[in-house]
């Protein structure tokens, strides 16, 4: 089976079409600057890659590019449509609707409308892109994966909020948490390379990207994570705070004279690594500003491994022990050195950090010592090839009916 993943931004769209059975990709490619002028950069499996200005005036031109450049004779990877059997989508936000992946009908469009206004930036590019999806082709299957469903599983003590009640039941105030389809993939790579049953561990799987979260991945179910109501929770992040003092949003609005909105903006795009260090969100050049003795680097770089240092212990504690720790995504899978600064301080819970091992990047590997109680995984995230597998399933399924 080839399935179609589509990831769509507001202005940019990312595919991959590939095989979930074999997991051969066929291609993948990035189109950006949608609606400005166009972008498009086309990666086929043992072939050239497509790197030009294309116009894109909006998603369906776009997407229309892909399946055009899909079946192009010297770019192409499949002769014709017909070859593609469903498109897979992710979803960012699927509030309390969505605890698992499904088809996309009307009744199914219409609950991912009603989650926009959690997720305002978001949904409504998601929908743009199954929109033109489904108008450019409008008998394949779709599917949509939701970022959120993963935690769905969290108990009412985990993902509450300590406000008024009426605000959770008015308002949907509540954790959802979000990089639920990479936490869920990692720890179910990380059961198969530990070599135990995924339903007898307690796994904190870190995502440690631009955007970064841990999660308490209990028996299989994530049962706590660090992001929140928005992405902004938890902690520190590229350039998003993380986890803060409510009042500081008020206090700051008044010493500044900025408005609501603005301290939000702030708080999501100019703080985190960028706004402590002043280089950069990236965190490359934090490592190498802190090399050449960059001071605030260095303190960006503390605080962040701080934090994931202590929500791993956190994650001990909601499971009642951690068996697996994994670090995954930009940051986890590249930086040895980030890898090895968290993980200094958690030998108590039976996790030590083999210094050889630990020096690799992007690519399975257990970096624990061999007589490390615990284990510590490195496993780089495959977010669509989860979306693939589940959009395959559940159209099988589908056909089965
Ligand atoms: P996103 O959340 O945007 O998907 P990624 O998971 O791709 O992000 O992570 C991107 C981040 O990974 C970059 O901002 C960078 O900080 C970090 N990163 C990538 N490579 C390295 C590296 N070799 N060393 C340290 N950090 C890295």
């Amino acid at each position: 089976m080839k399935v179609l993943v589509i990831n769509a931004g507001s202005s940019s769209l990312k595919y991959q079409l590939l095989d979930p059975d074999t997991e051969d990709v066929l291609a993948k490619g990035l189109c950006e600057r949608i609606g400005i002028d166009g972008h498009l950069k086309h990666t086929p499996t043992g072939k050239d890659v497509f790197d030009a200005d294309v116009d894109m005036p909006d998603h369906e031109a776009a997407i229309k590019e892909v399946l055009s450049i899909l079946q192009h004779n010297h770019y192409g990877v499949i002769t014709n449509m017909d070859e593609i059997d469903a498109v897979g989508h992710r979803v960012v936000h699927g509030g309390e609707d969505f605890t698992h992946s499904v088809v996309i009908d009307n009744k199914v469009m219409r609950g991912i409308r009603s989650c926009v206004p959690l997720a305002p930036l978001h949904n409504p590019a998601n929908i743009t892109g199954i929109e033109a999806c489904m108008d450019v082709m409008p008998d394949k299957p779709m599917v949509a994966v939701f970022d959120t469903a993963f935690h769905q599983s969290m108990p009412a003590k985990a993902f509450m909020y300590a406000v008024p009640y009426r605000w959770y039941t008015e308002n949907k105030v509540r954790r959802y948490g979000f990089h639920g389809t990479s936490h869920q993939y990692v720890s179910q790579r990380a059961a198969d390379l530990i070599g135990r049953p995924l339903e007898e561990l307690r796994i904190a799987t870190c995502h440690l990207g631009n955007g970064a979260s841990t999660c308490s991945v209990k028996f299989g179910k994530s049962i706590d994570t660090s992001m929140g109501f928005t992405p902004q929770d938890g902690l520190p992040m590229g350039t998003r705070a993380g986890a803060i003092d409510a009042a500081i949003t008020e206090y700051i609005a008044d010493q500044r004279g900025y408005s609501a909105k603005r301290v939000e903006n702030v708080l999501n795009k100019e703080s985190g690594m960028l706004g402590v260090s002043g280089v950069s969100s990236d965190f490359r050049d934090l490592e190498a500003a802190a090399n050449e003795g960059n001071e605030r680097a260095q303190l960006a770089i503390d605080i962040f491994c701080y934090k994931v240092t202590k929500r791993i212990g956190s994650c001990a504690a909601a499971m009642g022990g951690v068996d697996a720790v994994v670090f995954t995504a930009g940051v986890g899978e590249n930086s040895a050195t980030l890898r090895a600064r968290i993980m200094e301080g958690l030998e108590f819970l039976g996790l030590k950090i083999d210094p050889e091992k630990n020096n690799v990047r992007g690519k399975e590997a257990i970096i624990s010592t061999d007589d490390s109680p615990n284990k510590i995984l490195l496993i780089p995230t495959n977010e669509e090839l989860m979306i693939a597998r589940d959009t395959a399933r559940l159209v099988r399924e589908m056909g089965d009916k």
